[in-house]
């Protein structure tokens, strides 16, 4: 599939992004790793009148302490998450995930910013990411803001992002110590799961669901169990609650539904739950 004709802008600063973000308006896209984007063009999904092409930019690819919390630039590919020695210390959850996505081809392409700011309920990092909790920095042509992990996915492939606006930083809290879990079912090692499920256990429990619903998504049918005193087992039993997942040829409703409680129960587990 050949996509639609675009022009192609390369990027020389991240200031230089926002400015071409700014006057393209909703007509352009950031193109990080283009290993969502480039797909979704190929399928006419997305159709682009400008590309901006961000994946050249030096300095957003660094993972550093940020005292309470690590921080990773947005152009972080995954392979860089999976080998960080600060996040498989202080955020272990982040680097195995990041391990778990694709082959390395795509690992090598793909970056954790583009991840986040594609929104699809069927990726893993979003999972792992809602799990950690945390935020990520946008910066845009009045500044940056913060946007908590609980506010950034807003629906199918829809983040809070605004046109003009480029992710330029990750933060997860530290969490050396926590227990965590990442649920991953697929057929075929390197495929997509057909339902995941990401969990951290630091005090209270967060709990990420994959492929369960329009975006990514936490379970608050679990996190609210377990916070009212319900067991590990218990809590895995409503693990399908509030969702509203697809039927596709992996698998109907009614199968992902039944993953989610058992993977949601081996998570638990997993995490000392
Ligand atoms: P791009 O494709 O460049 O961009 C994706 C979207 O994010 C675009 O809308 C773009 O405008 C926007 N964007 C990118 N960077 C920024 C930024 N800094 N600020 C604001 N907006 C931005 N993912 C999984 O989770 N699990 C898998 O198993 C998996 N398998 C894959 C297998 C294949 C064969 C392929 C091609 C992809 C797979 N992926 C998988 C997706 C992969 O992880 C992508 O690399 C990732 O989802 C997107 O990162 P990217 O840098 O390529 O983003």
């Amino acid at each position: 599939m050949i996509p639609a004709s675009f022009d192609y802008v390369e990027a020389d600063s991240v200031d230089g992004a926002i400015a071409a973000l700014t006057e393209h308006g909703d007509e352009a896209k950031l193109m990080a790793g283009g290993h969502s984007l480039l797909p979704l063009m190929k399928f006419r999904l997305a159709n682009p009148a400008v590309v901006v092409d961000i994946g050249r930019l030096s300095g957003l690819d660094q993972i550093t302490d940020g005292g309470d919390h690590i921080s990773i630039g947005a152009l972080a590919t995954h392979q860089t998450v999976e080998t960080s020695a600060l996040l498989r210390t202080e955020a272990p959850l982040m680097a195995h995930v990041a391990g778990q996505v694709g082959d390395p081809s795509v690992r090598h392409r793909g970056t954790l910013g583009g991840s986040l700011a594609h929104g699809d309920p069927a990726s893993d990092l979003p999972a792992a990411f809602l799990a950690m909790g945390g935020s990520v920095i946008a910066k845009g042509p009045n500044g940056e803001r913060e946007i908590g992990s609980t506010d950034l996915f807003t629906g199918f492939l829809e983040t809070a992002l605004a046109d003009d606006e480029m992710m330029t930083e990750i933060r997860v809290p530290k969490a050396a110590g926590a227990g965590w879990s990442f649920q991953k079912f697929n057929r075929r090692a390197q495929d997509w799961a057909i339902v995941g499920v990401a969990a951290v256990n630091n005090g209270s429990a967060r709990v990420s669901l994959i492929n369960m619903g329009p975006s990514p998504m936490l379970s608050e049918a679990v996190q609210n169990a377990l916070a009212g005193g319900a067991s590990a087992e218990d809590a895995a039993a409503v693990a399908s609650d509030g969702t509203s997942p697809p039927t596709d040829l992996n698998g109907d409703a009614e199968y992902r539904s039944h993953l989610a409680r058992v993977l949601t129960a081996r998570a638990l587990a997993e995490a000392g739950v």
